[in-house]
């Protein structure tokens, strides 16, 4: 029966380790947003330039005024679009996207103040404009409210210094900016809950992606995430004719620690296991449950005297102290078989070299490292050498 668990603490900050991927989402979003924006704002702004006429009636000098105040934002637009579309220039949308929501504002702020220092009666129209263009400009802040602050402070402070350059009252303004401010106040709202909503989907997708490649007792990789890093560092041998080693270590006599001491002393020794032999290997080496009391760790980009290395600081980290577990003090050891992949043959064949290797560890005594070298490379020298220490587990 397949067992789905929904954790129970959803998380509500994004943890260091997957900051890079929230990050990585963010931009994909910003991506998106910007290119759905570009178009609104290519198709809106021309059709407001060429309805002027029927929205305003006929005025050549506030048609032209109006282009002029209108073409930044076409221009962010295009820009926008053709980064996206030919990937030229590279840009990161979060800065396309300020500098359309920067654009907007200063049409919107720059239309007001044409309007109402001219035509007064079609100031209302341009209101209406303005109560759009912040509830748009709004949407645009996906990183939030640091985003949002920026886009709407900067030009609020300079149309402010400027309408009162312009002899315009601060409170003859109110009336007007009144339902802007308002539909400001409901878009942020709205991007801020659109906000944690993408972070609350990123956060659950996250977990479970996360659940479905790791082993629950001891928290490494699972068999199934070993695998794909398996057939990635398959194919980069492959390509390169780099090697790559495997170690597979499993457990001496672990049944007569479960029958002695009980199941869940089995499991502290084994998640004990784990985090010594986390230890002993890089960040850039891979270590998974490969099954009930096995592991497998991935050595990428290392020949067999490299990983012999690992090997024995893996037997030694198990075999030179015992394991406290409950009021027990369990001496575990555990035996390892070894094997080096250059590409060519296929995954499986590494694996079952490893594997036989182990199986000899196992007959040789246990408490010890065997290696079965690739066809036509060597093994270690040292392999042989490596002198089993006290066999068996108590
Ligand atoms: P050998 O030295 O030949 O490997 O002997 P062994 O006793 O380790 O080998 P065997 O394969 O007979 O036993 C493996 C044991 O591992 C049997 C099983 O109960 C135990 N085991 C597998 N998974 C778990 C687990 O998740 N928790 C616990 N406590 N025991 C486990
Ligand atoms: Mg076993
Ligand atoms: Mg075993």
């Amino acid at each position: 029966m397949v067992n789905i668990s929904i954790p129970k603490t959803p998380y509500r900050k994004v943890p260091a380790p997957w900051r890079a991927a929230y990050e990585a989402h963010i931009q994909i979003v910003e991506r998106q947003v910007a290119v759905v924006a570009a178009w609104v704002l290519l198709i809106t702004v021309v059709f407001y330039q060429f309805t002027h006429q029927l929205r305003l009636g006929h005025n050549a000098d506030v048609w032209l005024t109006e282009a002029a105040c209108r073409l930044p934002v076409l221009l962010c637009a295009l820009l926008t679009l053709v980064s996206h579309y030919t990937g030229k220039p590279r840009c990161q949308s979060r800065y396309l996207l300020r500098a359309m929501g920067l654009s907007v504002m200063t049409m919107i702020l720059s239309l007001f103040l044409v309007h109402y220092s001219g035509q007064h009666e079609n100031i209302y129209q341009v209101t209406n404009g303005m109560v759009i263009s912040f509830f748009g400009v709004t949407v645009l802040s996906v990183r939030g409210p640091k985003e949002f602050w920026l886009l709407f402070a900067v030009p609020l402070a300079i149309f402010v210094p400027v309408a009162l350059a312009m002899g315009i009252a601060t409170k003859a303004l109110l009336p007007f900016l009144f339902d802007p401010m308002v539909m400001m106040v409901i878009g942020f709202v709205l991007s801020e809950a659109l906000r944690q909503l993408r972070k609350g989907e990123f956060l659950a997708r996250q977990q479970l992606r996360e659940q479905a490649t790791t082993d629950q007792l001891t928290g490494l990789l699972n068999r199934r995430a070993m695998l794909q890093l398996l057939e990635q560092e398959h194919a980069r041998a492959q390509r390169y004719g780099a090697t790559y080693s495997l170690i597979l270590g499993d457990l001496d006599r672990f049944k007569g620690v479960n029958d002695r001491y009980g199941h869940n002393i089995g499991d502290i020794v084994l998640q004990e296991t784990a985090h010594r032999l986390k230890r002993q290997i890089r960040a850039e080496d891979a270590l998974c449950r490969w099954g009930g009391e096995e592991f497998l760790i991935l050595l990428p980009q290392t020949s067999l005297d490299g990983a012999l290395h690992v090997a024995e600081k893996a037997r030694l980290a198990l075999a030179d102290e015992p394991m406290e577990a409950g009021e027990h003090s369990i001496h575990q050891t555990i035996s390892l078989g070894m094997t080096s992949c250059q590409g060519g043959n296929d995954i499986e064949s590494a694996i079952k070299r490893a594997d036989d290797a182990l199986y000899l560890a196992k007959e040789n005594g246990r408490n010890r490292i065997e290696v079965i070298a690739a066809p036509g490379l060597e093994p270690p020298v040292t392999a042989d050498d490596i002198k089993p220490a006290q066999t068996g587990a108590p």
